[in-house]
């Protein structure tokens, strides 16, 4: 078994919880020094950081949500001043503003130890040389999982996704042995794979990390199979660093948090009541290391459990179930995350008036597709055929261009579908 920091991620559970204790009280601290929502906050309980003297406590303080993040866009929640921040990224999801993210040089060197410790974890060493098929962009997470490589020592190709058939050609020229990317790119590197008869065995592949969308145990299976290779999971979202959060060890028994980290919670998403270990509920997050952004209690809203039992790879931190659903409307495909909310305003954008509609993805061919049935029930759809066809087509363009792929949009009679479900999600992850 190989550890980047054993020392930490084999830690003694009580001296672990001290550690969470003291970050969280430093957290709590300079979060209420430096940023106004949270000093609003807190007064408004008659809290004061230094009450905290107990990990108990923690559930006493208020909830944080993207709305709260995005209400402060773009600077508002950052606990230092901007030039000390050296990296800044954003999360869109579904407000009017996106979510702003800053790093200073210490939470960069963290979020490196934090992707060193899972690409160690799964056995790459300087020795390899690891693909990053992850789009470069606004979002966190390739750059993630490139400063862990290369804190390690490996060889990075940070090639982003796309252009599959060049990638497979790298692959294999540039004798690629770690592939990181989404389960969608995985899925379509091997199809390009078959088209161009490249032989997996003429691969130097050994190990995968994938992430960024849920992904069951068949696609699991097919990735395995395909490239001769072991896939883990990884998971992390770009308000809480990125990857780096929690992922797989070789056991495939959930996804360790790195606990020195964060502080994980489970909460019922109705109640908001924190939920005992080993019961499904929405996860909540705390970081304690984080100088830039600190979050305190923010609502993930992924589903999961959390498993405290001992792990065979003797690691301490606890683990987290397989992430496959979320507590809201927020549907995950290909690596994008999307809300009824983002296509409501494109829909209005064009239409001038939001029509009732439905988001339903489907998997066909180990490929997620998402389709947009609107209702035609307005007269405005019927009296001119050119004027509903050119509506579709503004439509398929606009929202094609939102997420960066091709989505279908379909016109319906009034009835076809439930109008409450906004969002249905025929794929299943097994
Ligand atoms: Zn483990």
């Amino acid at each position: 078994m190989t550890y980047y920091n054993e020392q930490i991620e084999c830690m003694d559970k009580e001296i672990l919880s001290q550690v969470q204790l003291e970050g969280l009280q430093a957290t709590l601290n300079r979060a209420y020094k430096n940023v106004r929502h949270y000093r609003k906050l807190f007064r408004e309980i008659d809290f004061m950081p230094e009450d905290l003297t107990s990990m108990d406590m923690l559930p006493r303080l208020p909830l944080l949500t993207r709305r709260d993040l995005s209400a402060n866009y773009p600077y508002d929640m950052f606990a230092v001043p901007l030039r000390e921040v050296v990296r800044l990224h954003t999360a869109s999801f579904n407000f009017e503003e996106p979510v702003v993210t800053g790093f200073t040089g210490n939470d960069m060197s963290n979020w490196a130890e934090l992707t060193a410790r899972n690409l160690a974890g799964i056995g790459v060493t300087r020795d390899d040389v690891v693909q990053i098929a992850l789009t470069f962009g606004i979002m966190s997470g390739p750059f993630g999982i490139q400063l862990g490589a290369e804190k390690i020592g490996a060889s990075v190709i940070p090639i982003s996704a796309g252009k599959l058939r060049e990638q497979v050609k790298i692959m294999r020229d540039f004798k690629t042995s770690v592939l990181v990317s989404t389960p969608t790119v995985a899925l379509g590197l091997i199809r390009s794979m078959d088209e161009l008869g490249v032989d997996p065995n003429g691969l130097t592949l050994k190990c995968g990390i994938f992430g960024a969308e849920p992904w069951g145990e068949q696609t699991r299976q097919k990735i395995e199979s395909s490239f001769y290779i072991t896939a883990t999971d990884t998971y992390g979202l770009t308000e809480i660093f990125g990857p780096g959060v929690a992922w797989e060890c070789p056991a495939k028994k959930g996804l360790h948090i790195a606990e020195d980290h964060f502080i994980a919670e489970i909460i019922d998403p109705e109640t908001c009541e924190v939920l005992p270990h080993g019961q499904e509920g929405e996860l909540v997050i705390t970081t304690i290391g984080k100088e830039a952004f600190p979050l305190i209690r923010f609502r993930t809203g992924d589903l999961t459990r959390i498993d405290n039992t001992p792990c065979e790879c003797g690691r301490t931190h606890c683990r987290i179930s397989r992430i496959f659903k979320r507590c809201d409307d927020v549907v995950v495909v290909r690596g994008t995350s999307i809300t009824p909310e983002q296509i409501g305003r494109i829909l209005t954008g064009i239409s001038g008036f939001e029509p009732r509609f439905q988001m339903v993805v489907d998997r066909q061919e180990d490929r997620d597709q998402l389709m947009v049935v609107i209702e035609a029930a307005d007269q405005y759809f019927f009296d001119e055929m050119k004027k509903q066809r050119r509506f579709v087509e503004n439509l398929h363009r606009q929202i094609s261009e939102f997420v960066g792929w091709e989505v279908n949009v379909r016109l319906v009679e009034p009835g076809t579908f439930d109008p409450n479900r906004r969002v249905v999600d025929n794929r299943t992850f097994k």
